[in-house]
């Protein structure tokens, strides 16, 4: 399976029995062996893990006290996972006649809202409990697309259409859309509203096709007064489904219902769709999410912590995290987890070496390594010299003190020693590095400014 394993990281099975451990030892021997252990594992697809339990009243059981907890768990051990199901195996009461893999009805979701799940209108996907507005941490890089969502949610008619989310993976794209979907329906629970992938969008309509249920499918989707299509990047390429969703996209627009896209990209970016589509997505707002800064990480580790309940992680093991997992959120989370699954076991607060034996592999993922090249550039540019100038043998204050920040960024953000900095600097002594070291570090104690501009662009450095 492709999901499962990224860089070295353990199989299905490892994962698996260490969220076997992480359950023996939150919940206790008692607890563990009369509902956990029987728990088998059945499959990983798509992000969500199934298991089985013997019966379907342990089924239910779980599902009802330790889904949650289980589900924290496996996304600890693998963020890939978002939502676990159970189903029933062996041999005892009635079983349904094996489904066609497409039709099945897994039981239960984790992730999804029992409200969601149970109610059949809702032809969608699940939506997932923690995708709320409340739990959004908003910051520089996603407040205008915070705004946008918030808008769109709060209106009575569409105030822009379609609204158009896109950015990076992890991000929180998927999670706003939810958190749309929450409030929308809080507010009137009589209104429509349908959350799908675009991936399950083409499937259904591919089905529909097979079994010729084409008019009852356009329906489904011409009868809602909110369709939110993710991840729309993959409806590229397949030229029934691109017109269909066209067709449909009208048809909603010209009726004023609302409707909600998100992509990995921007409209003018989704090769392999179609030109008057893409330019039809662009229509209304657009509004992207850029990566996270430091300070949003660090926020959102803490208001994650708070919601997990656990208290035990002190706070310069939070900012390391931040500082270090800048890739993406869903990947923090996963961090997150890790420390407080470990912190909940041995009962008492990580260490810092601890987080950093914890989460080697993710660390490593993460070390963007800043070459001494990216210093030299990043600093010219900011001070306006050129590169050549860092090895040069001028000694002219204009240039002089920009190599010294770069040789003092040099030494703070990579793992060079400082004669290998001398010599990137056009072959330069160890001493000099070490004087502009300390040159540097004087500055910055006595000029605010100056040690404003050598954060800012260490900050830069580190992305
Ligand atoms: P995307 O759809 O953009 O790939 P998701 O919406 O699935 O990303 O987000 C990945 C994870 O990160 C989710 O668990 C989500 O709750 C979390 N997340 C992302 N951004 C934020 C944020 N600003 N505040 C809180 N959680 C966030
Ligand atoms: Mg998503």
């Amino acid at each position: 399976m492709a999901e499962n394993r990224s860089d070295g990281a353990l199989s299905v099975d490892q994962q698996w029995s260490r969220v076997r451990g992480s359950l023996r030892s939150e919940f206790g021997e008692a607890a563990y062996k009369s509902w956990l252990q029987p728990l088998k594992l059945a499959s990983l697809r798509d992000g969500e893990v199934t298991m089985s339990a013997p019966t379907r009243f342990m089924r239910e059981w779980v599902m009802s006290r330790y889904a949650d907890r289980i589900r924290a768990i496996w996304h600890g051990e693998n963020p890939a996972i978002r939502s676990i199901a159970i189903a029933v195996h062996g041999g005892s009461g009635p079983r349904a006649a094996p489904s066609p893999a497409s039709e099945q009805q897994p039981a239960w979701r984790a992730a999804a809202s029992p409200k969601a799940a149970d109610d059949d209108r809702y032809f969608g996907g699940a939506l997932d409990l923690r995708f709320t507005f409340k739990n959004f941490v908003v910051g520089k890089s996603n407040e205008f697309t915070y705004a946008a969502a918030r808008r769109v949610a709060e209106a009575d008619a569409a105030p822009f259409n379609p609204l158009f989310i896109y950015g990076g993976v992890g991000l929180g794209k998927t999670h706003l859309m939810h958190a749309i979907a929450w409030h929308i329906r809080g507010r009137d629970p009589n209104r429509r509203v349908i959350y799908l992938s675009a991936e399950k969008f083409m499937y259904q309509f591919i089905r529909a096709l097979r079994y010729q249920h084409t008019m009852a499918f356009k329906e489904q989707f011409r009868s809602v007064d909110v369709l939110m299509i993710d991840d729309v990047q993959f409806i590229g390429g397949k030229g029934s489904t691109q017109e269909e969703f066209f067709h449909t996209f009208n048809a909603l627009v010209d009726q004023n219902r609302q409707l909600i896209i998100t992509a990995d990209r921007s409209p003018s970016d989704l090769d392999g769709m179609e030109e008057r589509l893409r330019s039809r997505l662009g229509w209304g707002l657009v509004a992207d999410i850029h990566p996270t800064d430091y300070e949003l990480r660090l926020g959102i580790l803490q208001s994650k912590l708070e919601q997990l309940g656990a208290g035990n992680v002190p706070e310069r093991v939070l900012e390391f995290l931040a500082h270090k997992i800048a890739s993406n959120v869903r990947e923090l989370e996963g961090a997150l987890n890790r420390v407080v699954a470990y912190a909940t076991l041995v009962g008492r607060p990580v260490t810092l070496e601890t987080t950093q034996e914890l989460l080697q592999d993710l660390l490593r993922a993460n070390d963007r390594r800043v070459t001494i090249e990216e210093i030299q550039k990043r600093v010219a540019a900011h001070f306006n010299i050129r590169i050549t100038d860092m090895h040069s043998a001028r000694r002219a204050r204009a240039v002089a003190r920009p190599r010294q920040v770069a040789m003092y960024l040099a030494k703070q953000l990579t793992p060079r020693s400082l004669p290998e900095i001398g010599r990137k600097f056009g072959g330069r002594d160890h001493t000099t590095v070490m004087h502009a070291v300390r040159k540097i570090e004087q500055l910055c104690e006595t000029d605010a400014s100056f040690a404003e501009d050598v954060e800012l662009m260490r900050r830069m450095l580190e992305g």
